[in-house]
């Protein structure tokens, strides 16, 4: 017997759909409105729906206190006249627990969005960039690194070079390739978190294509994706020594500094994690000397302030800061205000340059990218509209926009 389905959700406006989008949108009696960005991920519609219980009767400053309650609150929205909270009509759960009080997944990133919006709705009532509320910018433009995963045939040592030449022709000046999709076709057991020599070497081969391609000065990065054992982490992480990588990223299961810090402590390249991560769980890695370099998601950690208060906790231990990006083009721009706002921090990724109505579904007046850099504009919040015919487009089916 076979199981069928789940069917997928979300049309991502390719032929093959891998990813959606949620323009969240957060409106004051100002008149102004915010907007933000999350993945269409399991239950993240549902979480936005329980967090409009948040909002009612707010003063549209108080972020502090409305990002504090739903991510860390431990009783339903407070509403104005109740002691205990209010759950939401229809919301099936124990009043004086907030299911928002959880650290990972569907609560975390549905206030991620809410919380990029509500900076963007503060910024454009203030009639000051989103920067200015996290302090002002050390920089005018934040560096942007490519995530190209790998070419769609691994084996052909020439779509390696290729990737390498047109990530440089555009003016990137740092890739990331993903080890696990580098060199399946020297893959023999799936499952068992290893890597074995003939895989190890396959991947050094092709990734050593892309260094001679892009020169020595040309920054390269390779993510494991959470899958290996301590060992061949380590065996992987001596044998690409000689590419004199950026970072290594998660190169074990995420949720042990342990094993991770023993990666660390063997490997001769710097290593990176922190891409699905709190300030609490980024806090574990940087105490317990788990990595180099922490790498929060501003669409994952519970937006702008989190994904500050985390690069300001490396930053005061010597640590770097990159930002994971699975956004588009508006969380995007969310992270590069918030990173020309640290001074420890490396660059923000981007992931979809190979499908660019995620790029265009907002303008500003702006390019989103110029010469490998995010450049920031001086326009209110977040300094985007959306473009209402890219996204007309790329509707997903039974969905409307906000007019
Ligand atoms: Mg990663």
């Amino acid at each position: 017997m076979r199981l069928r389905g789940p069917r997928e959700h979300g049309v991502g406006g390719e032929d093959e759909p891998k990813i959606s989008k949620i323009i969240v949108r957060i409106d004051a009696d100002n008149g102004q409105f915010g907007l933000g960005e999350c993945d269409d991920f399991m239950g993240i519609r549902r979480g936005i729906e329980y967090l409009h219980a948040y909002f009612e009767g707010r003063d549209v400053f108080a972020v502090n206190a409305i990002v504090s309650e739903m991510l860390y609150g431990t009783a339903a929205p407070h509403a104005a006249t109740s002691r205990f909270g209010e759950m939401t009509p229809g919301m099936n759960a124990v009043p004086f627990c907030s299911p928002t009080a959880t650290p990972w997944g569907t609560p975390i990133w549905a206030v991620s969005g809410v919380e990029i919006a509500l900076c963007d709705l503060i910024g454009k009532t203030l009639g000051t960039p989103a920067y200015n509320l996290l302090g002002g910018r050390f920089r005018d433009q934040v560096k942007v690194y490519l995530d190209r995963s790998t070419p769609a045939d691994v084996t052909n040592l020439d779509a390696w070079e290729e990737m390498a030449e047109s990530s440089c022709a555009e003016g990137f000046s740092q890739l990331k390739f993903d080890i696990d999709f580098m060199a399946p076709d020297a893959n023999t057991d799936v499952w068992n978190r290893s890597l074995t020599l003939t895989q190890i070497n396959r991947i050094v081969e092709r990734l050593t294509v892309v260094r001679e391609t892009a020169g020595p000065d040309f920054e390269l990065c390779a993510d494991c994706h959470m899958q290996y054992n301590v060992p061949d982490a380590i065996r992987l992480a001596q044998a690409l020594e000689q590419l004199n990588l950026l970072w290594l990223e998660d190169p074990t299961p995420i949720v042990n500094p342990d094993s991770c810090a023993e990666v660390r402590a063997g490997s001769p390249i710097p290593i990176c994690i922190g891409e699905m991560l709190c300030l609490e769980q980024a806090r574990q890695f940087i105490d317990n000397q788990a990595c180099d370099i922490i790498h929060p998601d501003v669409m994952f950690c519970g937006g702008m302030h989190e994904l500050q208060k985390i690069a300001q906790y490396a930053e005061v231990h010597h640590r770097a800061a990159a930002f994971h990006g699975n956004g588009g083009a508006l969380a995007t721009i969310a992270a590069a205000n918030v990173g020309a706002t640290c001074r420890s921090f490396l660059g923000v990724e981007y992931h979809f340059i190979e499908t660019p109505w995620i790029g265009q579904y907002v303008r500003r007046d702006v390019p989103l990218f110029r010469d490998g850099h995010i450049p920031l504009s001086d326009a209110p919040g977040l300094g985007v509209e959306l473009d209402l015919d890219v996204c007309r487009a790329h509707l997903a089916p039974g969905e409307a926009l906000f007019e």
